[in-house]
């Protein structure tokens, strides 16, 4: 069940291995996580997950299978800092900060790119300290590591852009393990080089249309599993709408905040139901502007910008491939998602138009479009990017997180070992839990 990246490849390989398959969807689309919508005048713009970078082989692989193609990020000119009261142009990966304060942000991405290295992504919880880490949240953590207020306001705003959530919210555990799952903190916060290099030409949703297009009519949308009833010999996962699949095996290729909602007879055994209560999703608003050009690279900007102190921390130049029009992108994370949640719509363009400007000057403040998306307001998502764990929830439940319970199979971005959290990751987890299911049915 679930249509995402992660349930598609599954079905996919499945087929592929000579099962039947059926692919129940709540939504009346495929995609999940991932929804490409509409610039004016026609060309796809994603409001969700968007970019791919280098170390992502599972769906870069896909990328080319399925005959589709990327196009760099722009990254060139200035990138825009705003930490407490100043503001810097930069090039380069670092931000012109005082050295003390520069220093400091080094020696904490070394120690937390260690604690990432200890921690093997395939089983975190295993790792001596592991209990340690995991018995505080990153904000602690952050507050032992780094010593300058203005280090710590950084590593807020990465801890916002990275999983769209507060440093208090989340085990510092899951932040070494997610980070070594990408392979270190750069990897997550780069473009060139990084997660952010690449666009899918056409947007990312053709990623799973292209494979839906392959499962044909497999795929039952509008069929939200409500409850799956499962002993040795198989299963049976009914929907709200009467609909009941009779199988052998099911794959729940959802988020564990979602499979949480689902009945199941029996009950799951406690490790994994307790686990599943400590998985919180982020919580993100992302926001695509649109201009007649995109006008900050004349000014020699490149439209990448950061800030301590606006809810728009994050901005990204997010234009089409043909230079147009101009797009930047901005996401409200975490506590700024909150509070922009609570705004009215207008109000809330305002605040985003506001930002821009004060990034960009005066020529921000007339867009051609304002296209939003609320992802925590999205019955089938209910946040993004991604779940994370409170603490202690991973030392003490974390195989629960995988491992397979009779005939039911675990897949998800959650549930991978690199690249958790992104596409990368679903793919992984649905190729993962093909083979456990495949495995089973010729063994
Ligand atoms: C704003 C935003 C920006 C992001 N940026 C990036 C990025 O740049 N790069 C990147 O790699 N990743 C990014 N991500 C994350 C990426 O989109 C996800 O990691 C990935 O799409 C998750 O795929 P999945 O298949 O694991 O889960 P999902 O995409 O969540 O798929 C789960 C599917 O299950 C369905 N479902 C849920 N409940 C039920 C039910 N009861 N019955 C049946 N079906 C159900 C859902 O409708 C959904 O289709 C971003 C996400 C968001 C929202």
């Amino acid at each position: 069940m679930g249509a995402g990246v992660a349930g598609l490849v599954a079905a996919r390989d499945l087929v592929r291995g000579g099962a039947e398959v059926v692919v129940l969807e709540a939504r009346e689309r495929v995609g999940g996580r991932v929804l490409n919508d509409e610039l004016p005048g026609g060309g796809p713009i994603e409001v969700g997950g968007q970019w791919v970078g280098p170390g992502q082989h599972r769906v870069l692989a896909l990328i080319e299978e399925l005959g589709l193609s990327t196009y760099p990020t722009y990254d060139d000119g200035r990138h825009i800092a705003e930490f407490g009261a100043s503001r810097s142009l930069y090039t380069g990966r670092i931000p012109k900060v005082n050295p003390v304060v520069l220093a400091d942000i080094a020696q904490t991405q070394l120690r937390l790119d260690r604690a990432a290295r200890q921690v093997a992504a395939a089983d975190p919880w295993r790792a001596k300290g592991a209990g340690e880490l995991d018995a505080q949240t990153f904000a602690t953590w952050l507050r032992r590591t780094a010593r300058t207020a203005r280090g710590r306001r950084f590593f807020r705003v990465v801890t916002e852009g990275v999983f769209s959530a507060e440093p208090e919210d989340m085990s510092a555990l899951w932040a070494a393990f997610y980070v070594g799952a990408a392979g270190g903190l750069d990897a997550l916060i780069n473009v060139t080089g990084g997660a952010q290099q690449d666009r899918v030409t056409g947007g990312s949703q053709r990623i799973a249309l292209a494979l839906a297009e392959e499962l044909g009519d497999r795929i039952v949308l509008g069929s939200a599993v409500t409850e799956i009833e499962w002993q040795g010999s198989g299963v049976r996962v009914g929907t709200g709408g009467g609909t009941a699949v009779r199988a052998r095996r099911a794959v729940i290729a959802v988020p564990p905040p979602l499979a949480a909602r689902i009945r199941f007879s029996p009950t799951l055994p406690g490790d994994r139901d307790q686990l599943v209560q400590r998985m919180p999703m982020g919580r993100v608003i992302k926001v695509n502007v649109v201009y007649d050009e995109p006008f900050w690279r004349r000014a020699g900007l490149s439209g990448q910008a950061n800030s301590d102190r606006r809810p728009l921390g994050t901005v990204f130049d997010n234009t089409p491939p043909d230079g147009s029009p101009g797009v930047l992108v901005g996401f409200l994370e975490g506590r700024h998602a909150d509070t922009g949640a609570r705004m009215e719509p207008a109000d809330r363009r305002r605040h985003v138009i506001n930002d821009l400007v004060g990034y960009f000057g005066p020529r921000a403040r007339d867009p051609l479009a304002y296209i939003e998306r609320d992802w925590a307001e999205e019955e089938y998502s209910r946040g993004c990017y991604g779940a994370f764990t409170a603490p202690g929830a991973l030392s003490r439940f974390g195989p629960a997180l995988r491992a397979p319970i009779g005939p039911l199979h675990w897949a998800g971005t959650e549930t991978a070992t690199r690249w958790a959290g992104y596409m990368d990751g679903a793919a992984e987890s649905g190729h993962r839990a093909a083979e456990e299911v495949l495995r089973r049915l010729l063994s």
